[in-house]
């Protein structure tokens, strides 16, 4: 299996062919191996246009969503950022070679291990998984240039929102259980000024201020 190949296609068809025009983008999504973060008996799979499953119920998103939800965040290199739902890691990997410092929270805690232990294989330093509910936020750290929610939520939590930075951004999937909007909010006077870029499919986020 030529992985370098099926990437440069991804990138090519799926990302480039959907309108992602982000330079910084597109070069992050080539030099992260997605091979490396699918369970080992999809490996082959790992660059189709579509999430994959990761056991217990949960996924590493499609490509198209990762590049798309990333592309919101317009990472300049200097930023800080959340990320709730840690998942497979690839999402963080792929914003690790954008921002200076990636906080990535999961609430199961073998999904954190072993992302975890995928980052040092690959050498990424500029990530710290934390165990926990990532509803919360993670005040240690905040606060923070961007938000990046990777499961749907009923709303946007407010204590979120209130660990963003003045003109930071907020990514986030908002809908029923099902399926949701991806909804982009950029904070300003306090307040989110809210875009919406479509429908999409996540798992569900759970917890304190989820479901
Ligand atoms: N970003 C991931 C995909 C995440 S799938 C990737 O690149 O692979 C959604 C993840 O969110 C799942 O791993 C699920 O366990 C986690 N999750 C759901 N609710 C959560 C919560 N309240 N806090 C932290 N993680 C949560």
């Amino acid at each position: 299996m030529d992985f370098e190949k099926a990437r440069e296609e991804m990138i090519r068809y799926q990302i480039k062919g959907r309108g992602i025009k982000d330079k910084r983008v597109l070069w992050a999504m080539s030099m992260v191996p997605r091979e490396k973060f699918v369970l080992k008996e999809n490996e082959k799979e790992a660059y189709l246009d579509c999430p994959l499953p990761l056991g217990m119920g949960q996924t590493i998103s499609q490509p198209y969503m990762v590049a798309l939800m990333t592309q919101c965040l317009t990472l300049e290199g200097s930023e800080c950022i959340l990320e709730v739902g840690t998942g497979s890691g690839y999402q963080a990997a792929i914003l690790s070679k954008l921002a200076k410092m990636v906080y990535t929270v999961e609430r199961l805690k073998n999904l954190a291990d072993r992302a975890e232990k995928i980052f040092k294989e690959l050498e990424i330093k500029n990530v710290k998984v934390v165990g926990g509910d990532g509803t919360n936020g993670l005040k240690e750290y905040s606060p923070y240039d961007g938000i990046i929610v990777t499961a749907g939520a009923p709303e946007i939590p407010q204590s979120l929102i209130s660990q963003l930075k003045e003109r930071g951004r907020i990514v986030i999937p908002v809908g029923n259980s099902f399926s949701q909007d991806l909804l982009l909010g950029k904070k300003e006077k306090g307040k989110l000024k809210i875009q919406n870029y479509g429908g999409c499919i996540f798992v569900p986020l759970l917890g304190k201020y989820g479901w």
